[in-house]
């Protein structure tokens, strides 16, 4: 038998795959001991039975293989959401919460929004939104059956009733109606970038990663599609890589959007571009 604090130790055997390893073992510990981690904190002592232990040890060895952190608790807390996650989608990121931000700011007038999250994942995005204003309705979209399946649950388990989930390749299956803002975090990472083969990213589906163009198709393709489905003076949304803020800006320039901006992650880095719809 092995006590809460020996078990804590093996921190350092994670220390070439993560850059936060402390961290890593307390949440992979207090997950096998369905637990928090102030409880690993005041019991240190405590001796752990064997088969939380063999459990322990398992996701230990996953971490180890390289597998995310969020994949082996099942679930990434995004904006004030729990969020189921699995290998069918991209995990939610922190700077992501940038694109929920300002989506707020540019509805904050606007009593009954229809909003669109484009690509939604986990559907975090659409989640975050519906969660802040119970009068908006927002419809999230994901290509990938078992994404949209994902969405509806984290929508149940987090009781948000405003916001409705389908599958659709971008717009071909979204029905004919204008929205007040459409948001998007599509693939935007160029097949070659060396990214790729680090880290989490390795454990995630291609297809929310990787577009043509160096990145840009998506962005590009949703940029000319979005205005037959933007109210007059609506906005669209995109998070992109931090390299493609100048890229992103001059194609919807370049597509009759107006008042185009980039603003910076919490990590101070280019990463969310917005256009407003000028109708013609
Ligand atoms: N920001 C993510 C990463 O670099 C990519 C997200 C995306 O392609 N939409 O890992």
């Amino acid at each position: 038998m092995s006590s809460i604090a020996e078990l804590l130790a093996s921190r350092s055997s994670l220390a070439a795959v993560s850059d936060t390893p402390g961290l890593d073992v307390e949440l992979l510990l207090a997950h096998s001991l369905e637990q928090n981690r102030t409880y690993l904190k005041t019991w240190p002592e405590r001796e752990v039975s064997a088969a939380q232990q063999q459990q322990f040890q398992t996701l230990l060895q996953r971490r180890q293989a390289g597998e995310p952190i969020a994949h082996l608790l099942g679930s990434r807390g995004f904006w004030t959401l729990d969020l189921q996650v699995n290998p069918s989608t991209l995990i939610p990121r922190p700077e992501t919460e940038l694109l929920v931000e300002i989506a707020l700011e540019k509805l904050a007038a606007k009593p009954n929004a229809l909003v669109l999250d484009l690509g939604t994942g986990t559907g975090a995005i659409a989640l975050a939104i519906a969660s802040e204003n119970s009068l908006w309705q927002v419809l999230g979209c994901d290509l990938q059956r078992e994404a949209v399946a994902l969405a509806e649950r984290n929508g149940r388990l987090n009781k948000i009733n405003n916001a409705k989930f389908l599958q659709s390749d971008w717009f071909t299956d979204i029905p004919k109606q204008q929205f007040d803002l459409i948001v998007s975090n599509p693939p935007y990472i160029d097949a070659n970038d060396p990214h790729l083969s680090e880290g989490d990213v390795r454990f995630e589906p291609r297809s929310a990663l990787v577009a043509g163009k160096q990145g840009l198709a998506d962005i590009e393709h949703i940029s000319v599609q979005a205005p037959a489905y933007l109210k007059p003076g609506a906005w669209l949304l995109f998070e992109h890589g931090y390299e493609q803020a100048e890229a992103v800006r001059a194609l919807l320039k370049a597509h009759g959007y107006v008042a185009v901006a980039t603003l910076k992650d919490i990590a101070g880095m280019d990463r969310v571009t917005l256009g407003q719809y000028a109708a013609a």
